[in-house]
């Protein structure tokens, strides 16, 4: 009996991945994308231990990943003092001490998905057409058509949309209900930069969280050998045009004057050598929207994952993890699927994908949140002093040795999730 030939829309990190996983249950997929070839949109990738479960046991890359990125226990908290040095007063230990976490430049992760599609055994099931942009979607009981720009049609037995914020396979899903995506009010702008050109502090451990008063910086290193460097902070910036507002403000050269504006007095090293080496070449900036609850995920033949379904901003390093989780679960159902043959129905499958998915993203959801809010500025030095004492007592009494053991959110593995509903 042959497992069904799945459709996958969108090669960013969610579709290869999606397409490894189901490569290596025998099943076969084609995946369209509307770029002609990878886009390199640079910048680094947190992979916390939740996700690493997915590249080792799912898609059986973690080793080669390792090899890549920068292996790390423990995200390290860090406080701007008075007399204007960083005081480490801490830390999350995300590591269970089998998975650590694992920071990845973002070019490497997706070129190192892209190539596992590529290996013996596995190109004989995937089939990537780039240049292939889906304009519409025709499902019927047997089976589900995307009509490509040009009117070219591919026929497969069921769709998964990959294809990311503004998800055409949502709308199909949702018609008129499907919403907008909405902007998070925090805007992410950083560089990748050589270690060379940055004073390190003896007391700055990387990966490094360093709040200031006003806002905060993550450094993370691109791989073990930290000669990279990526930082990153947040701006509250007033919301732009989705499509082009925002490439505006990084072209016209805004945003790197914003952040060069507000830490013009900054002595604090590293936060001094990573804002004086930005410019308007080396900027990376991300604008981070996230989609409100959607009423489905899917119809019968056709189903969202990733950030079609659940974009959630960067404050909890949970965006791409997510989008793992998902494959992770949904390769694991689709195993052995065969509807019509006494088995559930695909309608079935992707309904109980969508409860068991629906209840870990809000959860992360919740903890993005809490993340975020205290990514923002403090208003003026007296909340400054109380925001510092607040966080020097969490990880005081919280935390052994000031580390804080790792959440549910990073203890999680995927592979241990029920598959009942069978
Ligand atoms: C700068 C930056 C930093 C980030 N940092 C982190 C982090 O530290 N940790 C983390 O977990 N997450 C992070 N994220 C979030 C993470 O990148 C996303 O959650 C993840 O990439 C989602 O993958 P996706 O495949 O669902 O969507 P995308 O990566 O957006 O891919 C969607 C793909 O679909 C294609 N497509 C869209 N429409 C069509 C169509 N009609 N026809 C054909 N193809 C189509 C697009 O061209 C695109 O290639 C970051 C994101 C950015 C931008």
């Amino acid at each position: 009996m042959p497992s069904p030939h799945v459709l996958i829309v969108g090669a960013g990190l969610a579709g290869p991945a999606l397409a490894l996983a189901l490569a290596k249950q025998s099943i076969k997929s084609t995946i369209i994308e509307r770029r002609p070839d990878m886009q390199d949109i640079g910048g680094v990738i947190m992979l916390a231990p939740n996700a690493m479960r997915v590249m080792d046991k799912i898609l059986d890359i973690g080793h080669s990943l390792r090899a890549k990125g920068y292996s790390f226990e423990a995200i390290n908290i860090h406080l701007q003092e008075a007399d204007n040095k960083l005081d480490h007063v801490g830390g999350f230990r995300v590591s269970d001490g089998a998975t650590n976490g694992l920071s990845i430049s973002r070019p490497v992760l997706h070129e190192a998905l892209l190539a596992a599609c590529q290996e013996e055994g596995m190109k004989e099931l995937i089939e990537l057409r780039y240049g292939a942009k889906m304009e519409h979607i025709e499902e019927t009981d047997s089976g589900v058509e995307a009509v490509l720009e040009g009117g070219e049609r591919i026929t497969g037995d069921i769709m998964i949309g990959c294809d990311g914020i503004g998800s055409r396979v949502r709308k199909h899903i949702l018609g008129d209900a499907n919403p907008e995506p909405v902007y998070s009010g925090i805007a992410v702008i950083g560089a990748v930069t050589p270690a060379s050109t940055v004073t390190f502090p003896s007391t700055v451990q990387l990966p490094a969280f360093c709040y200031t008063q006003h806002g905060t910086f993550l450094s993370f290193a691109m791989d073990q050998s930290g000669q990279e460097l990526q930082w990153a902070t947040s701006l509250q910036v007033p919301e732009r045009d989705r499509k082009t507002g925002w490439d505006e403000y990084r072209m016209s050269g805004d945003a790197v004057r914003d952040v060069k504006r507000i830490y013009a007095d900054t002595t604090v090293e590293p936060i001094r050598s990573f804002v004086h080496g930005l410019n308007n070449e080396n900027v990376k900036f991300w604008a981070p929207y996230q989609m409100p609850d959607l009423p489905t995920w899917h119809t019968s033949r056709v189903c969202i994952l990733g950030d079609a379904a659940h974009a959630i901003p960067p404050s909890a390093g949970q965006g791409s993890a997510q989008a793992f989780e998902d494959i992770g679960l949904l390769s694991r159902l689709l195993q052995g699927a065969q509807p019509g043959k006494g088995k559930a129905e695909y309608n079935q499958l992707f309904e109980y994908f969508e409860r068991t998915r629906r209840q870990r993203v809000d959860a992360v959801r919740k903890m993005t949140a809490g993340a975020e809010s205290s990514r923002r500025p403090t208003e003026n030095s007296w909340m400054w002093w109380v925001k510092k004492m607040g966080v020097r007592a969490v990880f005081r009494f919280m935390g052994t040795k000031g580390y804080i053991q790792g959440s549910a959110i990073t203890r999680y593995d995927v592979t241990t999730e029920s598959l009942s509903f069978r």
